[in-house]
Parts: C-alpha cells; sequence; structure tokens
C-alpha cells in the first residue's frame, strides 16, 4: 500500500485499549502508561525519585485514572527521536458489560491484554480475548505483578497457549520473580533492563548475566522459529541458517502481530513501575497503526453495496460515535472515532443512523490531565465533540451531503447472563 504524504502522520498512531480481568491491573497499568507518557511530555526533568513519586500521588488524588473514554498520550520510542501518538480506548472489564466492551473493541486497532502473573488466564480474561479474536484485534500480553508472591511468567505463557489456543511470542524474560524481581531481559536484542531504583523508574541496560544466557538463547530459537512462521524472509533466513537481526525479528513478530497468528508476551509490575516503559515500546513495536488494519466498511442506504473507508483524512467522513457522557462543565460530550475524512469544528454533518443534520460545536481531544480544544480531528483521531444533540453510541457520521452510508452494524451478542 502506498501511503501519500496527508497519510504520512498516521504511522506513528496507535489506538489501543488495555483489557484485563478485573483485579488483573488494568488500572494501575493505565495509570502508569498515562504517568510515563506524561513525563516524557511535561516533566522530562524529573530525577529524583521522591519528586516522581509526589507527582505520582498528586496525580492520583486529582484522578490521573482515566475518565475519558479516549485519551491521548505521546511516547518517544526509547533509544529514537520517534514521536507517537498513543490514543487508550477505556475498554469496560466487567463481564456484565460486554456488549459496551464490544462497542469498544470496534475503535481501537490493537489491545494489551493484561494478565495477573499469579492467577494466568483467568475466566474473565477469557471472555475478553475471544471478544478481541472476534473483531479480529492485534494483541500483545502483559504479565502483570511480576513482584506478587506466587508470580511466574512461564504460568502466563503456557495459558495462554492452552488455556486461549494461541500462539505466544514471549519476547521477554523476567530476571528474578516475586520480591526478587529486578530487571526483565530483552529477548530480542539481547540485552538486560535492571531496575536501579526502587521506583523502577532508573534502568541500567547490560549484557544478559551469564545465569541466564542458557535459558534465554532457547527462547530466543523458539521465537525465531515462531516469527518465521509468519514471515517467508525469515523462514528463507532460518532455513538458510542465518541469524536475524533484531530489526528483522521485531518486523516479523509485528507482522505476525498484526496477522493476530501469535502474540508477543512481555513481563513487568505496573505496581512498582517495573516494565512499564518497554511495554509502551512493544506498543509502538508491535500494535499496528490505522494504516495497517482493514479499512472500515459501510452500507450505502437502501442497497447492498458496501463502501470502504480507509484511513485518509482526505477521504469522505465516515465516524463513529462510541460513548456518549455528560459533563458537568460542557454538558454533552460526544466521543467520535474519525475512521476517514476530517472533522471540523462549526461544520454540519449527517447522523446517517438517526437520519439527521447536526451541528459540531467545539471539538476536544482528551489528556490525562488536560483537555486540548483543536479546530479538527482527523482519520485515526479520536476525541470528543461538543454541541451534538442526537448522536448515540454506535451512530454513523458522515459528511452532510455525501451518500447516505452505515458503517458495519455492532452485531451486538445475546445478553450475558449473570448467575
Ligand atoms: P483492575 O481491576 O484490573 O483495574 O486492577 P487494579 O489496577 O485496580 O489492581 C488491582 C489490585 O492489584 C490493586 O490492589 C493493585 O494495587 C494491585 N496491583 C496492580 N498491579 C500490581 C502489580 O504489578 N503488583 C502487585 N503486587 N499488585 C498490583
Amino acid at each position: 500500500m502506498t501511503i501519500t504524504k496527508a497519510q504520512q502522520y498516521l504511522t506513528n498512531f496507535r489506538n489501543i485499549g488495555i483489557a484485563a480481568h478485573i483485579d488483573a491491573g488494568k488500572t494501575t497499568t493505565t495509570e502508569r502508561i498515562l504517568f510515563f507518557t506524561g513525563r516524557n511530555r511535561n516533566i522530562g526533568e524529573v530525577h529524583d525519585g521522591a519528586a516522581t513519586m509526589d507527582w505520582m500521588e498528586q496525580e492520583r488524588e486529582r484522578g490521573i485514572t482515566i475518565t475519558a473514554a479516549a485519551t491521548t498520550a505521546n511516547w518517544t520510542r526509547s533509544g529514537t527521536n520517534e514521536e507517537y501518538v498513543v490514543n487508550i480506548i477505556d475498554t469496560p472489564g466487567h463481564v456484565d458489560f460486554t456488549i459496551e466492551v464490544e462497542r469498544s473493541m470496534r475503535v481501537l486497532d490493537g489491545a494489551v491484554a493484561v494478565f495477573d502473573s499469579s492467577q494466568g488466564v483467568e475466566p474473565q480474561s477469557e471472555t475478553v480475548w475471544r471478544q478481541a479474536d472476534r473483531y479480529g484485534v492485534p494483541r500483545i500480553a502483559f504479565s502483570n505483578k511480576m513482584d506478587k508472591t506466587g508470580a511466574s511468567f512461564d504460568l502466563v505463557v503456557n495459558d495462554i497457549r492452552e488455556r486461549l489456543g494461541a500462539i505466544p511470542a514471549p519476547v521477554q524474560y523476567p530476571m528474578g520473580q516475586e520480591n526478587e524481581f529486578k530487571g526483565i531481559i530483552d529477548i530480542i536484542r539481547m540485552q538486560a533492563h535492571t531496575f536501579t531504583n526502587d521506583l523502577g523508574t532508573e534502568i541500567t541496560v547490560s549484557d544478559v548475566p551469564e545465569q541466564y544466557m542458557d535459558k534465554v538463547r532457547e527462547m530466543r530459537a523458539a521465537l525465531i522459529e515462531a516469527a518465521a512462521e509468519v514471515d517467508e524472509d525469515l523462514m528463507m533466513m532460518y532455513l538458510e541458517g542465518e541469524e536475524p537481526t533484531a530489526e528483522q525479528l521485531v518486523a516479523a513478530i509485528r507482522k505476525g502481530t498484526i496477522e493476530k497468528k501469535i502474540f508477543p508476551v512481555l513481563c513487568g509490575s505496573s505496581l512498582k513501575n517495573k516494565g512499564v516503559q518497554l511495554l509502551l515500546d512493544a506498543v509502538i513495536d508491535y500494535l499496528p497503526s490505522p494504516l495497517e488494519v482493514p479499512a472500515i466498511k459501510g452500507t450505502l442506504e437502501d442497497s447492498e453495496e458496501t463502501r470502504e473507508f480507509p484511513a485518509d483524512p482526505e477521504g469522505k467522513l465516515a465516524a463513529l460515535a462510541f460513548k456518549i457522557m455528560a459533563d458537568p462543565y460542557v454538558g454533552r460530550l460526544t466521543f467520535v472515532r474519525i475512521y476517514s475524512g476530517t472533522l471540523t469544528s462549526g461544520s454540519y454533518v449527517y447522523n446517517a443512523s438517526k437520519e439527521k443534520r447536526e451541528r459540531v460545536g467545539r471539538l476536544l481531544k482528551m489528556h490525562a490531565n488536560s483537555r486540548e480544544e483543536v479546530t479538527e480531528l482527523r482519520a485515526g483521531e479520536l476525541g470528543a465533540v461538543i454541541g451534538l444533540k442526537d448522536a448515540g453510541t454506535g451512530n454513523t457520521l458522515i459528511g452532510d451531503g455525501d451518500d447516505r452510508v452505515l458503517l458495519e452494524s455492532i452485531d451486538i451478542p445475546e445478553p450475558v447472563i449473570k448467575l
């Protein structure tokens, strides 16, 4: 696929959800992601551990916890100057909100599945995993709570294989578990990341310690084998006994992840801030940009004809309202994902679900602790619209005067009955 100049920004976008069994650490992981991306953006100068903790505590009191249906964060891939936009879409984690989970699945391009490493894959994680399967959402798995008594990375890896029937691709290995959890080995680059302060915010990168060498070599060989199965170039190298570079291996795993054939597995402790930055790097490395997922389809009114809306800010407007929230200051906030085209403040759109023309008021991008007013939201972006009176969740918004199209309807399953 050729990427036009207008689409270029999309290569640095990741629209993700964080899915988990209740208590696995979804909230803590989200908070820490917002902490690290916020620090990345605003307060890069804080080196002192105590100050970092204070800041985090204050944020917690003020409620850094995700309150918006979509929060925009920025991340610079470690070891590079590449800036990325990571939109975090709130996915409800409770089984009785299954319909809401399904709805949110439609607006994300990839997900982080968080597991409690002392519990492995729990029944609810299985439910969410199956929903992600139905919507074809590529995933990476995060084996959280590595510091907790009973933590086992191998348990999570094995459960992914056995309980979920998926092919795990462990790209990391923990150095120590439970209260001995000291660091993370990057199997792809054969590097050890050791946490050198209690907060987990200071990291030293070094060679893999001798004691882990055999294990890690064995895991790397298995990883190459799994990646070769999904990537022909790597398979050729593998058959010829050639060792791939880290970049080649990442590219193959990325391909396999986007095709939902393999699932990279990472580890850490979000409570102790350990592994969260590496997790963000993995979001960049393995999860797709809006250009790498199939274009959303719509059906033309009164016909069977379908149309595709590839992610392109210059295309016809196609947006989906996925959550309505009442805000004490501005009233009704309609969260939207723009698939194609550009939504402009002050413009008119056509709500194809309600068959009504509606005026777009102001547009907001929600950050962890601020709101940014913008004049437009482009394809691939998510934000909130103030001023839409009739739009409800699941409604399609298109350009006023465009051919009337409804985006693929949500195939809502039978309600889950709670016993
Ligand atoms: P959620 O229900 O998935 O959103 O889970 P929370 O983020 O609220 O976490 C549930 C509990 O697990 C809380 O008491 C957290 O403090 C704790 N927790 C979260 N992450 C970790 C971790 O990495 N290690 C340990 N030991 N506890 C954690």
